[in-house]
């Protein structure tokens, strides 16, 4: 039998972590015949709403969870951890200034990014899922210097998949036939959808996504813009952020980046940028990457016309920007 692999969840007592956690025990993320020992972080407040959530998963006899910590104590989080599932982190509350919420969050970053340093096993993979995700997976790599950058991610996936299932429902094809989208940039309303080069396997072969389409103005439009503000229309309808698909494309991520994609396809993660396709370095960009043997590599040469290129550069200044706010939260 395989040993058991750590994952921390952090924020694990909130909605996106109580949908991951049953998500992660049935094999979802790793794998069904992957046993998983889970970490569960959350603050002081959420103590016995964590110890709730510890019950339930008793309760739910996973076959394949051999243990739960559920933790207020970052340290004992962090022990030994193979993977870090990052959720937890300050919300923006109405009113709230942009400055204020990310001074909250790069403290929070900076004393997780300390612990998962000392802590964590030496080859963890980082996820990081909380709000401003770009950024805070920057300001964790800064307090984690021993971690290597490879291994600290931001997720856009949620947006990936948001795209496959735009384009799946208005062609009115299984969303597991589209393929190969790509959301550039940052986890916010400055990111771009690009479908350039994604394609729908059909009974006559593979067709590229523009041509079946054949809508341009509706691809440079009303599908970038409903991808965008998905997350809000999902607010307005529940009353409530999206957490099942947050949490569902959070496992995707993790289960690509350790198992691979697969041939001929490539997901969107949010990495850093090692100065691909003109996007600066030293920011956390999402770019298209393949997986293998758990490692990413940004995919090479995609053609980039005049329009992508404007869309491409604005999300790469926002981020710069949102880094420097960041920083000068750290003096
Ligand atoms: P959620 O579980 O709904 O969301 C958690 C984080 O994920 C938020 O930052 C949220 O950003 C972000 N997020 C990223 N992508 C998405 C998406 N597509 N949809 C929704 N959210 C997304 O929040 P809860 O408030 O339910 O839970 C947060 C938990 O974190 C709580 O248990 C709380 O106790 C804990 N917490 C921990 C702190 C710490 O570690 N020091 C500090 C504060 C809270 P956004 O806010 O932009 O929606």
């Amino acid at each position: 039998a395989k040993n058991p692999i750590r994952v921390l969840v952090t924020g694990a007592a909130g909605q996106i972590g109580y949908a991951i956690v049953s998500m992660i025990a049935r094999g979802a993320m790793l794998g069904p015949d992957q046993p998983v020992i889970l970490h569960l972080l959350d603050i002081e407040p959420a103590a016995e709403a964590l110890k709730g959530v510890k019950m339930e998963l008793i309760d739910a006899a996973f076959p394949l969870l051999k243990g739960v910590v559920a933790t207020t104590d970052v340290v004992e989080a962090c022990q030994d951890v193979n993977i870090a599932v990052m959720i937890g982190g300050f919300p923006r509350n109405e009113g709230m200034e942009r400055k204020d919420v990310m001074s909250k969050n790069v403290s929070i970053y900076k004393a997780q990014a300390s612990a998962l340093e000392k802590h964590a096993a030496p080859d963890c993979k980082v996820l990081v899922v909380a709000n401003p995700a770009n950024t805070n997976a920057l300001i964790l790599k800064e307090f984690a210097p021993s971690i290597p950058e490879k291994n600290i991610t931001c997720l856009t996936r949620l947006d990936h998949n948001r795209a496959l299932g735009q384009i799946s429902e208005r062609l009115d094809v299984h969303v597991g036939n589209v393929k190969n989208v790509i959301i550039w940039g940052n986890h916010s309303s400055t990111q771009y959808p690009d479908v350039n080069h994604a394609t729908v396997a059909t009974c006559d072969g593979e067709k590229s996504v523009r041509e079946l389409v054949a809508d341009d103005h509706w691809l440079k439009t009303e599908f970038i813009t409903t991808v965008q503000q998905r997350g809000a229309a999902i607010i307005k309808a529940r009353k409530l952020s999206s957490a099942l698909s947050a949490a569902s494309s959070a496992c995707d991520h993790i289960r690509d980046w350790v198992l691979g994609t697969p041939k001929g396809t490539w997901v969107s993660m949010g990495v850093h940028s090692d100065g691909s396709y003109g996007v600066p370095p030293g920011i956390v960009y999402s770019f298209p990457v393949t997986c293998e043997k758990g490692e990413w590599s940004i995919v090479q040469g995609l053609k980039i016309d005049e329009f992508s290129r404007a869309k491409l550069d604005a999300t790469a200044q926002e981020l710069i920007e949102e880094k420097s706010l960041a920083y000068s939260c750290l003096n």
